[in-house]
């Protein structure tokens, strides 16, 4: 049976505003199991950031903190640690990539003294062991000439390049689990797909365990176990890929489906959009977060929020829909309802859920 390596409980995390503190993320819950990768997906401002730095702990230098909830790493609780405590976890245990390399690189120090920074400081190396690590790194995350490149400074690489530093400064000391947030969006899309076959081809090698933060449907295609689809601060479907990109389920997931480009494969439609924009945290509307921009928005969608069905053992999607005394205002035939949604716009029929 899979271990469970990373188990998020109704993880509520606020940042303070001028009158009141405002949550970011709103009783989040998932979790990892060893090997596994799992994809965080959604708009800009849905939360997902705001997740991997509560899991890092990296909340507290962003001015946020973590008001509830639980962040168990192979059950040891990291929620309420103190920050010298994670310094043995964070880069050594649980490693992150940020989405752009040119910030997240020090200019000042060379590629190797940054690899190699990392590796002295949790693995008790000398400089020179830390030294031959750093360029071994280097030449596992593909970089050519590596005894050369390692003396360089990150003005004197291309993006690419930067981004495979970043990854082996990360990965230096084989964390168990690796948080990615965005981590091919400031690259060339012919760069972004080396970088993600990188990251399943090191994934495999060192047996880790990955969380995917990206807004782009596609790259979660190609890389994720399982997926999170998170909006306005909440999860609001959660399952196996396989299942998540053959039958969406939640109004919002389905929406992001088809809005990618030549998905439909019909050459000359326009594309789908979802109609208007993510709410700011501070101004939340009340019931299902996402009625003021669904197409199948009901009126108790309105002031009731709809909290989880599930849909299988092991989907679930927070949408009113799946409750069986609603007949969403389409054809409603013995316990199944039909609503006009998924990546082909066919007729969906929709299973009812049982209430989480
Ligand atoms: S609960 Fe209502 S508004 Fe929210 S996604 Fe479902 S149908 Fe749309």
């Amino acid at each position: 049976m899979a271990q469970k390596l990373l188990e998020i409980e109704n993880l509520t995390a606020a940042f303070r505003s001028q009158k009141d503190w405002v949550k970011a993320t709103d009783n989040v819950s998932f979790s990892l199991d060893t090997g596994q990768t799992l994809c965080i997906v959604g708009e800009s401002g849905s939360g997902k950031s705001v997740t991997s730095l509560s899991i890092m702990r990296l909340i507290d230098y962003a001015g946020g903190v973590i008001m509830e909830g639980s962040i168990r790493f192979k059950g040891e609780e990291l929620a309420s640690k103190e920050q010298q405590e994670m310094i043995g976890i964070r880069g050594n245990k649980i490693a992150m990539i940020f989405q752009d390399p040119m910030s997240a690189l020090n200019p000042v120090f060379t590629v190797g003294d940054q690899i190699a920074e990392s590796v002295q400081l949790h693995q008790n190396k000398s400089r020179e062991e830390a030294w031959k690590a750093a360029v071994e790194m280097l030449r596992l995350v593909g970089i050519p000439s590596p005894e050369i490149r390692a003396g360089q400074y990150p003005h004197e690489l291309s993006g690419g390049m930067c981004q495979r530093v970043v990854i082996a400064i990360a990965l230096a000391c084989s964390p168990e689990l690796l948080i990615a947030d965005e981590p091919t969006t400031a690259l060339d899309v012919t760069v972004q797909a080396q970088i993600l076959d990188l990251l399943l081809r090191l994934k495999e090698e060192m047996g880790m365990s990955i969380l995917l933060i990206t807004h782009d449907m596609g790259v979660a295609a190609e890389m994720a176990d399982r997926i999170a689809v998170m909006y306005a601060g909440a999860i609001v479907e959660e399952g196996l890929a396989s299942e998540l990109f053959r039958s969406p389920s939640h109004p919002y997931t389905a929406g992001l489906l088809r809005s990618i480009p030549g998905l439909e494969g019909d050459r000359g439609e326009e594309l789908y959009t979802i109609q208007g924009t993510i709410p700011p945290i501070s101004q939340l509307p009340s019931g299902c977060r996402f009625h003021p921009r669904c197409p199948y928005v009901m009126d108790r969608c309105r002031n009731q929020d709809p909290g989880f069905f599930r849909l299988g053992d092991d989907h679930k999607a927070a949408c009113w829909l799946y409750d069986e005394s609603v007949s969403a205002g389409s054809a409603q035939t013995g316990n199944k309802v039909t609503v006009k949604f998924g990546v082909r716009d066919k007729q969906n029929a929709v299973k009812r859920g049982e209430r989480i």
